[in-house]
């Protein structure tokens, strides 16, 4: 079956060869592989495909953007030089560019940058992705979209933070008073374990992740123990101690029921079907060093039945809207889509 086939990502073309894909003529049937039947035969060339073409379609896009450009800049100068209205054809800026600066003066002359997120009151969010071995194919592709999105909702926290920066500066004036805030709306997002499948898939398919920005995420080769131990840069293996850390397991009675500027969450990276109950409250129980275990407080907030086990995507972003409002009822409301609400969320929709 293809699922054998797809054991590693790197073995779709080996596999492929032992049809006769390759040495059929005009009108010959197709013979898939032994024990692999025509329509998975037909889902694995037609992946090779993509996987060959890819590189070379991207660049073909490529060009036909920059040619477009090309000739709307000629057109601009154009229509500028007849002293004819060229603002229709000027590009919009990047909406998705997180703007950190302020023009100021007569002109704008002056750049005014707005100072950074103050660091000590972020909490820490760190997604645990050492469970490779207890996923199968699927599993692994879609958490790394969870993962993904996970960057994401953290960068548009990133994003809406500056944009309101950006404007306090404008009204303000370069000194104008900051309130202190107590807890950021964005978090320290780091990505442990990023090994395996996961680092493959992260390779082939989204290879864009090495330009991630640092301030919404950060991969880590390392394990989560390593992680924690050098969480503020330093080495201090040997006397670690994790009672500023909380792992976030769904099986366990002892609920959170706040967030802390400075402590950090620990989401277990794993899509599971609800197969490994138990697996990340062990995890945390073998790290020991009074490192907490807490479950979200679904029942205390929201009506959901079954077991209350949500993706590692949904509880990221729970984190977030709770630093953004302190109020779990509303990012529960916010995350969870409404046909999940009032129904099992397990994390096997995923
Ligand atoms: N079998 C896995 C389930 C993974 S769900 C396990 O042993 O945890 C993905 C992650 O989301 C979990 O590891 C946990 O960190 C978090 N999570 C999901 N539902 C949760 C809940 N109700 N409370 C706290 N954390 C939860």
């Amino acid at each position: 079956m293809a699922s054998r086939v797809f054991e590693a990502f790197g073995t779709v073309k080996q596999t492929s060869m032992s049809g006769n894909a390759e040495t059929r003529k005009p009108g010959e049937k197709l013979v898939p592989p032994e024990g692999m039947t025509k329509s998975a035969y037909k889902k694995l060339l037609r992946r090779q495909r993509h996987e060959e073409t890819k590189a070379e379609y991207r660049e073909h896009r490529k060009q036909l953007r920059k040619d477009r450009d090309a000739e709307r800049r000629e057109e601009i100068s154009k229509l500028k030089a007849n002293g004819e209205p060229y603002e229709h054809l000027v590009k919009p800026r990047n909406k998705n560019k997180i703007v950190k600066t302020v023009q100021v003066g007569e002109d704008g002359e002056n750049v005014i940058e707005v100072p950074p997120m103050d660091a000590s009151k972020k909490i820490g969010v760190v997604i645990d992705c050492g469970y490779d071995d207890y996923m199968n194919e699927k599993e692994v592709v879609s958490l790394s979209s969870q993962i993904t999105r996970a960057y994401s909702s953290n960068r548009q926290a990133v994003k809406a933070y500056y944009a309101k920066e950006v404007e306090k500066q404008k009204g303000s004036g370069a000194d104008g008073e900051r309130k202190e805030m107590d807890i950021a709306p964005a978090a320290k997002l780091v990505i442990s374990g990023l090994d395996k499948r996961l680092k493959q898939r992260f390779e082939s398919v989204l290879p864009d992740y090495q330009k991630w920005d640092p301030e919404c995420a950060q991969f880590k080769e390392t394990s989560l123990q390593s992680v924690l131990d050098r969480w503020n840069g330093d080495n201090s293996v040997g006397d670690q101690d994790y009672s500023n850390v909380v792992y976030l397991s769904a099986d366990t009675e002892d609920v959170i029921t706040e967030l802390k500027a400075g402590e950090i969450y620990v989401v277990g990276g794993i899509v599971d079907k609800g197969r490994h109950k138990n697996l990340c409250k062990t995890t945390a129980e073998s790290l020991g060093h009074n490192i907490r275990i807490r479950r979200l407080p679904i029942d205390e907030y929201i009506k959901l039945s079954g077991r209350k086990v949500l993706t590692t995507a949904h509880v990221v972003e729970l984190l977030l809207k709770w630093c953004e409002y302190k109020d779990w009822k509303k990012a529960f409301e916010e995350v969870l889509p409404p046909r999940k609400m009032g129904q099992n969320e397990e994390q096997n929709e995923e």
